[in-house]
Parts: C-alpha cells; sequence; structure tokens
C-alpha cells in the first residue's frame, strides 16, 4: 500500500541519520536499580529525583486511595469527576506555593504537557493583542501550547535577558507573556529568574515558570525555584509538575485565583479530560508531607552530594560535562552515532543512561542525560563515573587511532 510505503520511507531515513528511538521494558518499580530483560542495571535516566516513585508510604497511600475512591473518576471535572482528593491536594498545593504568589490558588492536571498546553492557550485567549515571549531550550510541552495559543510568538536566546528586554520593549501587544523552564530538561542550568521577573514586572508581563524539575528539589522546602531564588509576585504562573520529583503523576498551575479561574472556564485541557483517579491525588498528599518535611531536606542534601561526587570524579578528554548543579547532569559528546555508541557501551556494563538526540537538543549537541536521584548510593555513583571515565577514554583512543 503505497500510504505505508511513504511511512516506512520515513522511518528508514530516522534510522539511517540514527535517530530511530527505541524503548525498554522495565519489570521491576522505579528506582536506581531496574530489571529489563531479565538483567539488572544501574539505572540513571527517571525523573525520580528524590527516590519517591516507590516509596512504602506512597504506595500504601495510593492503595488507600482506591480503598476510598476507587480507581477511575468517571468524569470530566466540570462533570462529576472532581473528587474530595483533588480538592483537598488543590488546597495543599495553594499553600505550599502560597508564599511566592498573590491570592494563590491551585489546580490539579492529569500531566504537565496538558497544564502548559492549558496555561498558554487560556492566557493568550486567542487574542490578537497577545505576544509570547519564548526562551529558546523551552519544553516541547510550551513550544506546543505557544502554537496551539494562535497567537504571536517571538523565541528569545537562551538566557539572554538584555535581547528579552529588547523584544518586550518594541512590543505593541496589550497582553504580555513570558514562558520558561526553570531548570532546563536537557542542560540542567536555571533560568535567570529573578532577571526574568524584574523584567515582566517592568513591561507588566505575565511570567509562566515551568519548573517541572525544580520542583521539590529546589529550595529550603522543596517549593522549586521560586522559593530557591526567594521570589514573589502577582506576574507569576506556577506549573509544577507531579511524576518527577514527587514521584506519583499529574502537574499542577499555581497563581493568582483570577488567572485560575480562567483557566477553569476557558482550558481545553482541563475542561476537554476525565479527571486523573482521585486516588493518585490521594498519594500526592503523602508525597507533599515528605518534601516538606526533614525525611525531603535529607534527601535534598544527600542528592547535592552525589552531584559535587559525580563533578568530582569526572575525567573526560572531548566530551564535555555541562556545570549544572541540578540532578540532570548531561555529558555532551556531539555526534549522534558516538552518543549512541557511548549509550549502548555503559549498557553493556550494566549501567543505564539515556541517549539524546536532535530534535530534543539542538544538531551536533547529542548528549548523554545522567540522571541522578536520591535513592542513588555513594557506591553507585562512583560505578557511573567510573564506567564513563572508562568509555570516554577507550572511544577517544580509538577514534584517534592510537
Ligand atoms: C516532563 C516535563 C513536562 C511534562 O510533564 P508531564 O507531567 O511529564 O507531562 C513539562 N515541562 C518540562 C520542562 C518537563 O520536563
Amino acid at each position: 500500500m503505497e500510504l505505508l510505503d511513504k511511512l516506512d520511507a520515513n522511518l528508514q531515513g530516522l534510522r539511517d541519520k540514527h535517530l530511530i528511538r527505541t524503548r525498554r521494558t522495565v519489570d521491576t518499580p522505579c528506582g536506581p536499580r531496574a530489571t529489563v530483560d531479565g538483567r539488572e542495571l544501574l539505572a540513571f535516566c527517571s525523573n525520580d529525583y528524590l527516590g519517591l516513585a516507590a516509596h512504602p508510604a506512597i504506595t500504601a497511600a495510593l492503595r488507600e486511595g482506591t480503598q476510598l475512591y476507587g480507581a477511575g473518576s468517571g468524569a470530566s471535572h466540570l462533570i462529576s469527576g472532581h473528587g474530595r482528593a483533588h480538592a483537598v491536594l488543590e488546597e495543599r498545593l495553594a499553600d505550599f506555593a502560597g508564599p511566592h504568589l498573590v491570592e494563590a490558588r491551585a489546580l490539579y492536571f492529569s500531566t504537565g504537557y496538558m497544564a502548559n498546553l492549558a496555561v498558554l492557550t487560556a492566557l493568550a485567549a486567542g487574542d490578537s493583542d497577545t505576544e509570547i515571549f519564548s526562551e529558546a531550550l523551552n519544553h516541547a510541552s510550551l513550544i506546543d501550547g505557544a502554537r496551539l495559543a494562535r497567537t504571536t510568538v517571538k523565541v528569545y536566546p537562551h538566557a539572554n535577558v538584555e535581547a528579552l528586554d529588547e523584544l518586550l520593549g518594541t512590543s505593541r501587544a496589550g497582553n504580555k507573556i513570558v514562558v520558561t523552564d526553570s531548570v532546563f530538561s536537557m542542560d540542567g542550568n536555571l533560568a535567570p529568574l529573578p532577571e526574568l521577573l524584574a523584567l515582566c514586572e517592568k513591561h507588566g508581563a505575565w511570567l509562566i515558570v515551568d519548573d517541572a524539575h525544580g520542583f521539590g528539589t529546589l529550595g529550603e522546602n522543596g517549593r522549586g525555584a521560586l522559593e530557591h531564588f526567594g521570589l514573589r509576585s502577582p506576574y507569576l504562573v506556577y506549573v509544577g509538575t507531579l511524576g518527577k520529583a514527587a514521584g506519583v503523576a499529574g502537574a499542577f498551575v499555581a497563581a493568582h485565583a483570577t488567572v485560575i479561574e480562567t483557566l477553569v472556564q476557558r482550558a481545553r485541557p482541563y475542561i476537554f479530560t476525565t479527571a486523573a483517579p482521585p486516588a493518585l491525588a490521594h498519594a500526592l498528599l503523602t508525597s507533599l508531607d515528605i518534601i516538606a518535611g526533614s525525611e525531603g531536606q535529607d534527601r535534598r542534601s544527600h542528592l547535592a552530594r552525589l552531584v559535587a561526587q559525580w563533578h568530582d570524579g569526572l575525567r573526560l578528554t572531548g566530551w564535555s560535562a555541562l556545570p549544572s548543579q541540578t540532578a540532570i547532569q548531561p555529558v555532551v559528546i556531539g555526534a549522534n552515532d558516538a552518543t549512541m555508541a557511548a549509550a549502548a557501551a555503559l549498557y553493556e556494563r550494566g549501567i543505564w543512561v539515556g541517549g539524546i538526540r536532535p530534535p530534543t537538543v539542538p544538531a551536533n549537541s547529542a548528549r548523554l542525560r545522567v540522571t541522578l536521584s536520591a535513592g542513588h548510593a555513594e557506591a553507585d555513583v562512583a560505578l557511573l563515573v567510573d564506567a564513563i571515565n572508562e568509555v570516554n577514554a577507550h572511544m577517544e583512543r580509538s577514534r584517534d587511532g592510537t
């Protein structure tokens, strides 16, 4: 069939460019050790930064949630799917983010992807008087949200505050929206949020902060990037995700109550989908207790020690480890085939690290994306560092032909 031939030709094009993606099926809960095809691997690729995805107190809360509320919600939030657990979680999340916002309210979403589509489409309101200013390294969900907002989108260069100031200064739009990741998902560095917020206040623009990788891990109490930088403003719209450091699933938007009411009334990715199982919201209450309590602080300190150990131990030639201080620790190799060969060599040694290629990262900057978790022991990171140093030395030697 001609149509299938076309698809096959496209897939072959991906294979030829070393861009084809494959999945591995994991038989064990998310954690430092994963069993894949009967082999035990030491895994450094999940976003379970605090090691909560299989935490006994959280899985027990999930079971309790199913006993209280069953399996499914049965409907969207605005019909009959909005349960007590969702409502309680939203109050807790509003309190959690509250110190950084004005008249805070929170809204729970099934995924961060949907939360980002919702925020951008609802704030832009399909309005010809709106302009979106989007950071060059933003996550795909923000890029898609900006497209779906059907308004002018200006992309500003990565972390370039002066360029954004210029763009905002020349904009004639009455409704300006700046949107950025807080921690860049493929680089691990932080956006200059204090400077961005100052610009937004100066130019009367919203600042949407996608804190997918900061929520739970940054700040004294794990409240994320806003706590890390000590920010508070009515211009802030905060998106936190709950499937990464929080170890469960979903996301939330926290902002001024009027913004949240706008989302409830207007955001199609909120309105036209079945509410997530209430048991997930119930389990997340326990995640929040852990994140905000002394156990969360201990886990964040342990993670910080692992990050230091990683940087101290690396001895790389040709490849470059980015200077990230977060759990995301990329090693840039450059070529797609060399990156996938490095990931395969690590896999042979029982170390599972993801290889990231374009279009997820810019061309010629393919990389290993190592993620550390509070679930890892120092001995795990020692094995990782030795394996990466060895694979690097071996590959660089064979490239030089020596
Ligand atoms: C993972 C991620 C999302 C999407 O969140 P999900 O809950 O996985 O859909 C959004 N933004 C960033 C920066 C992310 O890393």
